[in-house]
């Protein structure tokens, strides 16, 4: 018999992957090229080749027990190093190997750091719109998650509205950024303020307050835009990295939490997260990617590509008449939905053959989501489908 919470879950399963499947069946049926899936944020751009250079060089160079066998929970210990060298050279700081724990991408990061941190009951705030899965991650640990909403039409999280909603409660605040799904870079003001309202809370309360820095897009930043390093803001910063997009890998499950060495209880929160991730089953990150992460320590994708699609698509889909926010990292358009329900919405275009993703599966009714981490010449093939689309709704 399934668990009660499975039954919930399985029902709830996540409407990104069932558009995905449902975009394997209709390639099926018309043909790949005649099917615009916008759904999934799947890179389609190859890893740069300098990682398959890596997985080589690793199988031919390294001792093949120390490649393929058992290690430390929390990772090798000469990958960590690297990784901190990394972090300190780039943003300043004194990051050793002791506050690095390799993890299985950005969902085994976040899963080891929430068993870490919450007892049943502990609410962890997240900024909406978000990224759904949290929801489940928080549940599976007894946590409660709150969603703090962030305001139209810039969707920059509102530090009055973050403040407001800290409790005694409050374990964590988990922040996405570059975000998915808006493509929203956070801006200094932004993130001086949410820093600012964790400060005095923490104060007030008595207790620290930790800021989970979910940061898969980090690399992916266009015009000019960056990712604020959060621990130099805010000392409870805890960030959770992934290789996924910034070197397309995102099936190798590879990343790294990092818990800064001025973190309230850090060394303890560390040691514990290598014990949490083993306890869940993770035992260790994997390790040949491991290995490889750290020969590509400098290296990532080439974001031209992305770049190039998302000014196409933006560019194309503003002169048909949609209201999109201008996207200043990861590889996402969020789009206002031409009718109040944006499911109806999205179903008129899946009639078209063009897949995208309600914004209610992110807590953002109203809008949709379409990730142009696609092959650029789908763009320009899926726009007749989105001529036709806006015709309906006469906004051409
Ligand atoms: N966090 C966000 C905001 C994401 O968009 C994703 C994946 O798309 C993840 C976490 C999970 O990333 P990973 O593949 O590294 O587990």
């Amino acid at each position: 018999m399934i668990s009660d919470n499975m039954i919930r879950l399985a029902a709830s399963n996540s409407a990104i992957r069932a558009m995905f499947e449902e975009g394997l069946r209709l390639a099926a049926e018309y043909g790949r090229e005649n099917v615009f899936d916008f759904s999934l944020g799947n890179p389609n751009f190859p890893a740069p080749p300098e990682v398959n250079r890596a997985l080589r060089d690793i199988l031919e160079e390294e001792e093949s027990t120390l490649v393929h066998g058992y290690m430390t929970n929390a990772g090798f210990p000469d990958v960590r190093d690297t990784v901190a060298a990394s972090l300190n050279e780039r943003f300043g700081g004194t990051f050793g190997k002791e506050n690095i724990i390799m993890t299985a991408g950005a969902a085994g990061g976040l899963n080891i750091i929430l068993k870490t941190l919450l007892n049943p009951g502990d609410e962890v705030i997240v900024f909406a719109p978000y990224f759904l899965e949290y929801g489940n991650y928080v549940n599976n640990y007894g946590g409660v998650i709150m969603p703090v909403h962030s305001a139209e039409p810039d969707f920059q999280p509102d530090a009055k509205l973050l403040k407001a909603a800290v409790t005694k409660k409050t374990k964590a605040v988990i922040i996405n950024n570059p975000n998915n799904p808006t493509g929203v870079v956070y801006s200094e003001n932004t993130i001086r303020s949410i820093s600012e309202a964790l400060d005095e809370k923490q104060k007030e309360l008595g207790s620290p307050v930790y800021l989970i820095s979910d940061e898969p897009y980090r690399e992916l930043c266009y015009d000019g835009h960056s990712a604020v390093w959060l621990p130099n803001c805010f000392k409870n910063t805890i960030v959770c990295y992934s290789w996924s997009k910034s070197l397309s890998l995102p099936g190798e499950r590879i990343g790294y939490l990092a818990i800064p060495p001025q973190a309230e209880d850090g060394a303890r929160i560390a040691e514990a997260a290598a014990i949490a991730g083993r306890v869940l089953g993770f035992i260790n990150a994997p390790s040949l990617m491991q290995r490889a992460a750290a020969r590509c320590i400098r290296t990532s994708i080439d974001i031209n590509c992305y770049d190039q699609n998302r000014k196409n698509l933006h560019g194309a889909l503003t002169s048909l008449g949609f209201k999109t926010t201008y996207p200043a990292g990861a590889f996402y358009l969020w789009m206002k939905s031409p009718e109040p329900d944006e499911k109806v919405f999205v179903n008129k275009a899946k009639s078209l053959r063009l897949l995208l993703v309600p914004g209610s599966s992110f807590a953002g009714p109203g809008y949709v989501r379409i990730a142009y981490c696609v092959s650029p010449d789908m763009i320009p093939r899926s726009l007749p489908a989105f001529k036709e689309l806006a015709g309906e709704y006469d906004l051409i």
